[in-house]
Formats: structure tokens, sequence, C-alpha cells
């Protein structure tokens, strides 16, 4: 039987630390339990981050519906079909 008994708290936790540096984030997230406690921990962040991907539209200044993409010059749906109207 192998005998663990020489490696310490520290060891183990500078070790542990080393392997985790090996992982892509997608693996840390893969492992069992771990990404419902960095989903909990990020659950604001990412709904910031997703509202400040909305785009503005040039001409009117709102916010791109999420879904919509602004048109070559970067307007919403509204002001490209106005700029077109004869
Ligand atoms: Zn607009």
């Amino acid at each position: 039987m192998l005998d663990f008994a020489w490696i310490t708290d520290q060891m183990f936790e500078d070790k542990l630390e080393d392997l985790v540096d090996m992982l892509a984030p997608a693996e840390i997230l893969g492992i069992s339990g771990v990404r419902e406690i960095v989903r909990e921990e990020l659950y604001n962040d990412v709904l910031e981050a997703l509202i400040s991907d909305l785009e503005e539209c040039e001409g009117c200044g709102k916010t791109i519906p999420p879904g919509q993409k602004p048109d070559m010059e970067g307007l919403c749906t509204i002001c490209a079909a106005e700029g077109t109207a004869p």
C-alpha cells in the first residue's frame, strides 16, 4: 500500500493549483458541481454582459432588440426602413 503520510496539506494544495492551471476553463466548468457554483457567483455579471452586448442604433440611439442585427450603417430596422423610403 502507498504511504501518503509524507504529503503535507501545503504540498497537496500547491500541486492541486498546478494541475488546475493546466485545465481549460471549459474543463473546470465540466467538473461535477463547479458550473452551478460559478453560475451562481457570476449570475449578475452574465446578465450585465449580455445587456452590454446589445448594440445601439446609430440613427435613433435606441437599443436594437435581441435577435435583431443593425444594418450595414448601424441602423435599426425602423431607421433603415425610413432611410430607404422614397
Ligand atoms: Zn433606429
